[in-house]
């Protein structure tokens, strides 16, 4: 590993010192850098302002290969990215018709007016490698300086995001001899302390392939990368430790892909068994339906959702019976159950899930975290009581999250009792 590079990562923007923005491309950066095999030992965040950012600069210079710079490639005068980089290289800025072209494209197919200050985002650092924004109008650069290399990007995360992928990825690939592979097993229902003891073996064993595991919003994450010549023998050492995690965490392993989601893995689920999702929401109000929605093709297993925060609205949209609130109350396993029961309202599902909740109280008769998730497959329910807590927004997330890793559960029990019943 002899020609690992160090990455920096800045970002640039007095509105994320503010607090105004989360600097969620810090984030997408850092995991796609380590992805790949890069060390990043520092991030730093500075204002639009060229002093300051030049010595952000010099000083990520001197301890890093490759800075990564978000943010301050707009047309304004506060977007000083570009030429306080290009001063540090000693590059001047020169206009690249491509680019200008490429603006002026997209301002008439938008019915923009151009200014002046637009063509701004055409000037280019000499000697420096121009990256296409295939999502808005500033292109990214590649300034080469002393054997290091200083990447711009624009700062929305769309345009950011894309950019990366295109083009940055590959440039970043082709520095290195090594080709870096990773796998994420993605594990539920086991805690990372739990997760962690039962691989203690394999983490301190490990060479090639790296194991790592992070605790991932009521997930676990074993991020398992190899590094190789190629791509193929990467593979290879990765399969074993791959199928090694998944022997022992069986069922919790919901994915060894990357960018596959829970709820990804929930309508892989539901569109391989012919499977048609509905959802009842109280405490949290529509999340597991967006959640669910967020994956492309949704539409083909989610019928659609209800949000039943009132126990008026529990008991004219979901048949609960008046009798059943009066005992238990509203946050009980039975309001759960007949929440989940598939009355003859509206389209009729396969599969039901059903959320009831307190995601915080005021009144210490009230325990806040209790919440009570019903999942009824084709007529059988199951139901469970989860005690969560942290605030109100925790509350909710992670009984989104635990709805989603119990419906799988179900939708499994489902499928191998069927299975059992067809031999
Ligand atoms: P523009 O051409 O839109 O001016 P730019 O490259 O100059 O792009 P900025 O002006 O710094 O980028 O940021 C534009 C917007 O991108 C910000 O208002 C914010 O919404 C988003 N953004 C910028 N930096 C970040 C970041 N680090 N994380 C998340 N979002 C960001």
């Amino acid at each position: 590993m002899a020609d690992r590079k160090i990455v920096e990562i800045v970002c640039v923007g007095t509105e994320i010192l503010l607090g105004n923005i989360v600097n969620t491309n810090a984030q997408f950066l850092a995991k796609e850098c380590a992805a790949l095999g890069l060390s990043n030992y520092y991030q730093t965040v500075v204002g639009d302002n060229a002093e300051r950012l030049k010595e952000t600069i010099e000083l990520a210079l001197s301890r890093s290969d490759i800075l990564i710079l978000s943010g301050g490639l707009g047309p304004t005068q506060d977007d000083l990215t570009k030429e306080v980089a290009a001063k540090i290289a000693g590059k001047e800025l020169y206009l690249d018709k491509k680019s200008e072209d490429n603006i002026k494209a997209i301002f008439k197919a938008r019915g923009y007016e151009l200014t002046p200050n637009n063509i701004k985002q055409a000037m280019i650092p000499k000697d420096s490698i121009i990256l296409d924004n295939s999502n808005g109008t500033a292109p990214g650069v590649i300034i080469p300086y002393n054997d290091k290399y200083m990447i711009l990007l624009p700062g929305p995360p769309g345009e950011l995001k894309l950019m990366f992928k295109e083009s940055v990825e590959p440039f970043l690939r082709s520095l290195s001899k090594e080709v870096f592979v990773t796998s994420t097993v993605k594990v539920v229902s086991v805690g990372e302390s739990i997760c962690e003891t039962k691989i203690m073996d394999l983490i301190e064993n490990q060479t090639n392939p790296t194991i790592a595991t992070y605790a991932h919003d009521g997930e676990v994450h074993i991020r398992v990368t190899a590094n190789a010549e190629t791509e193929e023998e990467a593979n290879k050492l990765i399969k074993p430790v791959v199928r090694e995690l998944k022997q022992r965490f069986g069922n919790n392993v919901y994915t060894t892909h990357n960018d596959v989601s829970l709820e990804q893995a929930v309508v892989d689920l539901c569109k391989g068994a012919n499977l048609r999702i509905k959802t009842v929401e109280s405490c949290t109000a529509g999340m597991v339906a967006a959640r669910i929605v967020n994956v492309p093709g949704a539409s083909e297993i989610f019928k659609y959702g209800l949000i039943t925060y009132s126990n008026k609205a529990k008991r004219k949209l979901t048949g609960v019976k008046k009798a059943t609130l009066e005992k238990y109350t509203a946050v009980s396993k039975e309001v759960a159950c007949e929440m989940v029961r598939n009355i003859d309202i509206g389209p009729k599902a396969d599969v039901l899930i059903g959320v009831t909740g307190y995601a915080d109280s005021n009144d210490e008769s009230v325990p806040a975290g209790l919440v009570y998730i019903a999942v009824n497959v084709c007529g059988k329910t199951r139901v469970e009581e989860y005690r969560f807590n942290g605030d109100r927004n925790k509350v909710r997330t992670k009984a989104t999250t635990q709805a989603l890793v119990l419906v799988r559960e179900c939708m499994l029990e489902y499928l191998s009792e069927m299975t059992f019943r067809d031999a």
